[in-house]
């Protein structure tokens, strides 16, 4: 690869500038369809990083905390608008960094305009509450904002991810340092940019591009900041956790899931097929929620896996800019990781149905074929391990109860769908199946509005919706005593 030839470059966004790295360092981000550098982007390490939590500290002590609430309204749907407007460059910029076809990054930017939207009628109904105390007392509560923010962001949904937790942090008078991957820095960029066009104060959102082990450790072991929001890996959710314990900083983790669909034999079938692919497919198959199990009652297994391959036969592999069905994998290492988890699947005894391989039409990328895994067992790797690619394992139940205890039994606990036509049953099992949200003959059901995040190992907290508003505010009690 030739990284000397002329690609655009891109500095960090701190207290409303862009400047170099203070160390002066660069890395290259690649376009995983076509392997080719795509841009060179500032690398900040610690140094940068204090720098933006000084200017972030600013801000919140100088314009952006004297701003009225309603004025916070007014900015971010401002925000949405400007988005909007600027939606296919977003978009097409978000294909190229990350991979995924064109469409769903237009879907994901017009999601990333209706966060600031939500949260923008949210800013000035931020209300305490008056509590009685009896006579001579007057108590009452205030919400008021964490602080400086700190938003660690993964490369599967970029832009929409930050938005997420950037809104709310904002609608409720925070200020912010986000630290995007270093595979695909460029929305968060533009974001800043946008906003800072649009008349955020400096220092109100900063991005410190790098990389994670950098910036990103430096940025969540940082002294002077409140609060971080973290979506990434167990792994790395880990690590954030242990060094926000060190100054005691709470920590919002969304760390990805195995998540399930439950399919039982009164279900529709096609509706099935439907969902199950996009369960999958989506992102290709990058998604924390991604339902990457598939349990499916004996009885109609055959049906069902036949149908399911037929629909897999006829998904569209390709660059996004073409709008496939199905992109590229983000970047060499997670093809290498995917296949890793193909080969352990075989290894275990799991029968390869469809995929499983390089589409054989492109030599170039980090392209892989839907694939589905037959003759799963609840206990292989395969089926509890995230594989974050487009790897589906079916398994079958015999009953509803031995369903609930294949579905619980991985660590993580992030979504599950349930595909049945008895409502009772639907019902029934949406109280007993572990995971933060649950999906009734549908899947990726819920938007910006509803409460989002994991039990187990998927983390805890809660993004998008109210919910997500309570992450960003701490509650202040005030207690008078009213003297006769
Ligand atoms: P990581 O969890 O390592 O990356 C997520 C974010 O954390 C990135 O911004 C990364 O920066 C940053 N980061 C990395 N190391 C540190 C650190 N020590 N301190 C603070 N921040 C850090 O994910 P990977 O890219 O390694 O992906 C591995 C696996 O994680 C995937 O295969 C998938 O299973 C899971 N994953 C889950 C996601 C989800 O949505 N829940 C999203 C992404 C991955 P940088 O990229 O620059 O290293």
């Amino acid at each position: 690869m030739d990284e000397q030839q002329k690609v655009a470059t891109h500095k960090l966004f701190i207290n409303g500038d862009w400047q170099s790295a203070s160390s002066e360092q660069t890395f290259f981000t690649h376009n995983p369809a076509t392997e080719t550098v795509l841009a060179e982007v500032a690398r900040g390490d610690m140094a940068d990083v204090e720098q933006a939590v000084v200017a972030a500290r600013h801000a919140l002590e100088g314009a952006w905390g004297r701003l009225k609430p309603k004025d916070r309204s007014r900015l971010l749907y401002a925000a949405s608008r400007v988005i909007l407007e600027h939606a296919e460059e977003l978009a097409l910029l978000e294909t190229l960094d990350s991979g995924k076809p064109l469409p769903q990054a237009r879907k994901e930017v017009v999601s990333t305009a209706r966060y600031f939207e939500y949260y923008a009628g949210a800013a000035d109904k931020i209300h305490g509450e008056q509590i009685p105390l009896g006579p001579g007392f007057v108590n009452f509560t205030i919400r008021e904002p964490m602080g400086v923010t700190a938003h660690i962001v993964p490369w599967n949904k970029p832009l929409n991810i930050l938005a997420r937790s950037l809104a709310p942090a904002l609608a409720a008078g925070n200020t912010a340092v986000i630290k995007p991957s270093e595979l695909t820095p460029l929305t968060a960029l533009k974001l800043a940019e946008l906003l800072a066009g649009m008349g955020f104060p400096a220092g109100v959102v900063n991005v410190v591009t790098g990389y994670g082990e950098e910036a990103g450790a430096a940025l969540a072991g940082h002294t002077d900041i409140d609060h971080i929001t973290f979506t990434g890996s167990a792994a790395t959710g880990r690590a954030v956790m242990k060094a926000a314990a060190e100054h005691i900083k709470p920590v919002v983790l969304e760390l990805g899931g195995k998540s399930p669909l439950l399919v039982f034999a009164d279900a529709d079938l096609d509706v099935v097929v439907r969902e199950a692919v996009k369960g999958i497919i989506t992102n290709c198959g990058q998604m924390c929620s991604a339902g990457s199990r598939i349990l499916v009652e004996t009885a109609v297994k055959a049906p069902f896996l036949e149908k399911l391959t037929a629909a897999m036969q006829q998904i569209v592999i390709g660059p996004g800019v073409d709008s496939p069905d199905l992109g590229p994998l983000v970047s060499d290492i997670q093809y290498g990781r995917v296949a890793n988890h193909i080969d352990i699947a075989t290894s275990e005894g799991a029968h390869i149905l469809y995929g499983g391989g390089r589409p054989p039409h492109l030599a170039r990328g980090y392209f892989i074929e839907p694939t589905i895994f037959d003759n799963v067992l609840p206990d292989m790797y395969i089926a509890q391990q995230e594989v974050f690619g487009p790897v589906l394992a079916a398994i079958t139940f015999q009953d509803e109860a031995e369903a609930v205890r294949i579905a619980n039994k991985v660590p993580y606990g992030l979504v599950a769908g349930i595909f049945t036509n008895n409502i009772n049953r639907a019902l029934r099992l949406a109280t007993r199946l572990q995971a933060g949200q649950v999906f009734i003959n549908d899947f990726y059901t819920g938007d910006e509005e509803t409460p989002f995040g994991g039990y187990g190992q998927s983390g805890f907290g809660r993004e998008k919706g109210l919910a997500a508003l309570h992450n960003y505010t701490q509650i202040k009690n005030v207690a008078i005593r009213v003297r006769a």
